[in-house]
């Protein structure tokens, strides 16, 4: 069975004899590799390698670098089969989905190479005479990245390119349960020309992350996954003295008004509910049913919900796979079954899901609920699973109220036709990425990406113009190049005369 290793200054490595922990096939349930786990001393070795390459990387000219990245870039395109096939293999998501996952971490790459234009300081002319002012933005030097399972592609790539391009050397400690696309990217950064010891590779859990969090060498940390962790993250490395963006879960709304085109908004709903078996942090699991529009929407819910066609996600026209592991599998069920005994209305039960010729999979079939109310564990809790709650109110008001008072606030849509009614939700609303009509309003890599409230620790928002400014820092600098003889020292504090 293949072992996956950490990649170290250009190499794969692992010790002998280290820890290791199954890598599962969820389609199949059962394991498809090996992953190693590191020990302090991998990180340690990692980060100084990353820490030896720094001054070199940070010297390199910004275009010089872009055009590493472009070649990286050109690579991508052409494995971006190669690294959607790992991705249903270890993830279990359908082989279409992972194709547009790649897509939109490609996308982040195709900002990284306009890095150039991001670096450009500021300049002002005479500041006072004969002194003029301006500002750089330097990188920081080792920086480290702890991501999720659920876009094992995709949001090491919200991270490195971006770092990366800035002259910093970075870390990657990927998810464990899905750790095949980490070498692949290191591969091909290798083959696009990246100096070794730049891009750096630590499998692993815990320990590693612990290790990560406390070393004295690595400035920055970027961490995406669960808000439990998250907020431990940013505590530990921020006690540390280290810069942290540290993005969380979600709970994410979509509001369906009563003159809503429900068609497109019932399409909607079953994509970004359903679309990775629930599996994403921008996925709607609360949808917000606004005075008649409850009925219609359920019923059309309801008959959509139970067609699902979920299966291996290499199989032909799967729209769902299954979810990622025995526990969550066992979890989502459990929680499904709190909501029936607290007394929300079960329309379609996933429970207990078969896929011919995946007897031991893990799936779990979408599931339906309706008259779902606040104080419900399953509208509380992150489910994380194919499961859609309905919660029936009265107007928009009462719509904003509820989602304000969520501790998540990643992303939330608003269906209607009224853009009175939709201009005031979004001034309203207290959730960082908001779509109109839109049911996953994911920035574009141009922008950036980040929730407010529990979703995000930290300040700077992932990749685009907040990225480089996460990855960077300001220097201001104030210049006299005297053409007179000097007029002896001056005591005072400097004003402009
Ligand atoms: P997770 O928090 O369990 O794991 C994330 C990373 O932290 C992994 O690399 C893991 O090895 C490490 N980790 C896990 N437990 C740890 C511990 N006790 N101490 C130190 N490190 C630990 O998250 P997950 O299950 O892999 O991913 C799903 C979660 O990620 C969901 O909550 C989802 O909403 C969130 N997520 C958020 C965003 C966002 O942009 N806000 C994006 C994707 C996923």
């Amino acid at each position: 069975m293949t072992l996956i290793s950490h990649f170290i200054n250009g190499q794969p490595a692992h010790a002998e004899g280290a820890r290791q922990a199954d890598v599962f096939n969820p389609a199949r349930g059962e394991p498809c590799a090996r992953v190693v786990l590191a020990e302090p001393r991998d990180v340690d070795a990692a980060v100084a390698v990353a820490a030896a390459a720094f001054p070199a990387w940070a010297a390199t000219p910004p275009l010089a670098r872009a055009r590493i990245l472009f070649k990286y870039l050109q690579l991508c395109q052409q494995h971006t089969d190669e690294f959607a096939a790992m991705v249903t293999r270890e993830h279990g998501k359908t082989f279409a989905d992972a194709q547009g996952e790649v897509a939109r971490g490609i996308e982040v790459v195709e900002f990284a190479v306009g890095i150039p234009q991001m670096l450009k300081g500021e300049f002002t002319d005479q500041i006072a005479r004969g002194i003029d002012a301006w500002s750089m933005r330097q990188p920081l030097g080792v920086v480290a990245g702890i991501t999720p399972f659920n876009f094992p592609v995709m949001v090491p790539m919200w991270m490195f390119p971006v770092a990366i391009a800035c002259g910093n050397t970075f870390v990657l400690k990927p998810s464990e349960r899905d750790p095949s696309p980490s070498l692949l990217h290191a591969r091909l950064l290798k083959e696009a020309g990246l100096p070794d010891g730049v891009f750096n590779v630590v499998q692993g859990d815990k320990v590693a992350v612990d290790a990560l969090l406390d070393h004295p060498d690595i400035q920055a940390i970027s961490f995406v996954g669960s808000t439990p962790i998250a907020e431990y993250i940013y505590s530990r490395a921020c006690a540390n003295g280290k810069r942290v963006q540290a993005l969380g879960g979600a709970k994410n709304h979509m509001v369906v008004m009563p003159d809503a085109d429900m068609e497109m908004a019932v399409d909607a709903l079953v994509g970004a509910a359903y679309g990775s078996a629930g599996e994403r942090c921008m996925a709607i699991s609360v949808a917000v049913a606004i005075g008649d529009a409850g009925d219609q929407l359920v019923a059309a819910l309801a008959e959509r919900t139970a067609k699902l066609k979920i299966d291996d996600g290499m199989a032909e026209g799967a729209e769902m796979g299954p979810v990622v592991t025995a526990a969550a599998k066992e979890r989502i069920e459990r929680l499904i079954g709190q909501g029936v005994e607290q007394g929300a209305t079960l329309v379609v039960d996933g429970r207990g899901y078969r896929v011919d010729g995946c007897p031991n999979g893990f799936f779990v079939g979408g599931t339906l609920f309706d008259h779902v109310t606040p104080d419900m564990t399953i509208y509380q809790e992150e489910i994380f699973g194919p499961v859609l709650c309905v919660v029936r109110l009265p107007d928009v008001g009462r719509a904003v109220e509820l989602i304000n008072a969520n501790e998540y606030g990643n992303g939330v849509a608003i269906f209607t036709r009224d853009g009175g009614v939709a201009r005031e939700f979004v001034r309203q609303i207290e959730v960082g990425m908001v779509g109109v009509n839109v049911p996953l309003p994911v920035p574009m890599a141009f922008n950036s990406f980040g929730g407010w409230k529990r979703s995000l620790f930290g300040d700077h928002h992932a990749y685009g113009p907040e990225g480089v400014r996460f990855y960077t820092r300001h220097k201001a600098v104030m210049e006299r190049w005297p053409n007179t003889a000097s007029s002896g020292p001056q005591f005072a504090f400097p004003q402009m005369k």
